[in-house]
């Protein structure tokens, strides 16, 4: 297959981009538009491999994704470029409507014009893969069941609200043009290569520096933890087996509190690096908590279990382990990411 991946140099697409060139003979056209979080250098390994090309673009440019697709022909596109931090989202949401609402309108224009060209063979084939988040789904309640694909949208943030309905536009899609779509929605990643203003780069970041580890209100929200090769497995299966038209949730089972979370890499830098005056822990300080924060999502992700075969193959401890060891080894990275943003004068 030819594979348009959108948002390739990003964290999740990156892992994908990795994977798919290393377990598949699949050829794969990453359309990033290099945002502060875009990092091409996280694709070396694999800039010369001759089935994977870059094309730099905004998904809401018209002109150049209509060129794009035109040009590549893909089989398939698995559309995860998006504006991706909350907190972002909060101090301002004028990007995160650009890129995530009218960006994905853009591009499912494009796809539909360029599905309805194709030769019916390649009809059968084609794919629009839409990678979403559970943040969608609000908060839930302690005792409430984890979100199901049936379980109703209450966005909190500008981030969730923009996915939403990024969500409901390619489900609108599928209905009414009859693209052939399929949504995944997805808990919280972690591992290697993730940008250093998520919660788990940053406690890593900060606990090594001696710096303050700061923890939102009380720490007690609730989030599943999925490793990030394990989504990108999860997503190339459901490219390829999954349904048309249906959605799948994909997580991780491993339901952790914040604080339980920072307690764990705390521990882990106490054993791996350890420093003689103090425990890493002592660093955690409680900061006020950010506005409409979700006190818990948790996924039921047994449908892609039962019709897929699909199981995460790291639990909690094992990819948070691969994830704090990786960060130890690669301070070069990250230190490439923190010089880049001070010089934009980007927050992080
Ligand atoms: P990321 O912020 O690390 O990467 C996003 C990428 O998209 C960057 O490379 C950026 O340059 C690119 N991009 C942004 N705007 C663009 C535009 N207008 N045109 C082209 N490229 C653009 O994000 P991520 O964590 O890798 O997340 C990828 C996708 O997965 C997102 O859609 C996100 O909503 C979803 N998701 C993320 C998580 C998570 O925990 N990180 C969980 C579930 C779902």
């Amino acid at each position: 297959m030819k594979i348009i991946v959108t948002g390739g140099a990003g964290f999740i697409g990156s892992s994908l981009i990795k994977l798919i060139l290393a377990e598949t003979s699949d050829t794969v056209i990453n359309v990033d538009k290099l945002t502060y979080a875009g990092c091409l250098e996280t694709l070396e390994p694999v800039a010369g491999n001759n089935r994977y090309l870059f094309e730099q673009a905004d998904i809401a440019d018209r002109t150049a994704m209509e060129r794009i697709v035109n040009e590549h022909q893909p089989d398939a596109i698995m559309h995860l470029a998006a504006e991706s931090h909350v907190d972002r989202s909060i101090h301002g949401a004028s990007d995160f409507v650009q890129t995530n609402l009218v960006g994905t309108f853009n591009l499912l224009e494009v796809a539909r014009a360029y599905f309805n060209a194709l030769p019916d063979d390649r009809k059968q084939v084609f794919r629009f893969h839409h990678i979403s988040t559970d943040e969608v789904f609000g908060d839930l309640e302690a005792d409430a069941h984890p979100f199901t694909e049936e379980t109703p949208y209450h966005p909190s943030s500008p981030y969730s609200a923009t996915k939403a309905g990024s969500d409901h536009l390619v489900r609108a899609w599928f209905r009414t043009y009859g693209l052939p779509v399929v949504v995944t929605n997805c808990s919280n990643n972690y591992g290697p290569y993730q940008f250093p203003e998520k919660l788990i780069p940053r406690v890593i970041r900060n606990a090594l520096a001696g710096r303050p580890l700061p923890v939102y209100g009380d720490g007690s929200q609730i989030r599943d933890w999925l490793y990030v090769e394990d989504h990108a497995r999860a997503l190339h299966l459901v490219l390829t087996r999954g349904e048309i038209g249906s959605t799948y949730n994909i997580g991780g089972k491993n339901e952790k509190k914040n604080i339980e979370v920072v307690h764990q890499i705390c521990d882990l830098l106490n054993e791996l690096r350890p420093v003689d005056d103090h425990d890493y822990r002592s660093l955690i300080t409680f900061v006020t908590d950010r506005p409409g924060h979700d006190r818990r999502y948790a996924i039921d992700c047994s449908k892609i279990g039962s019709e897929l075969g699909w199981e995460p193959r790291e639990t909690f401890s094992t990819g948070l382990r691969r994830t704090v060891q990786w960060y130890l080894d690669n301070d070069d990275w990250v230190a490439m990411i923190c010089a880049r943003q001070e010089k934009q004068n980007q927050f992080l």
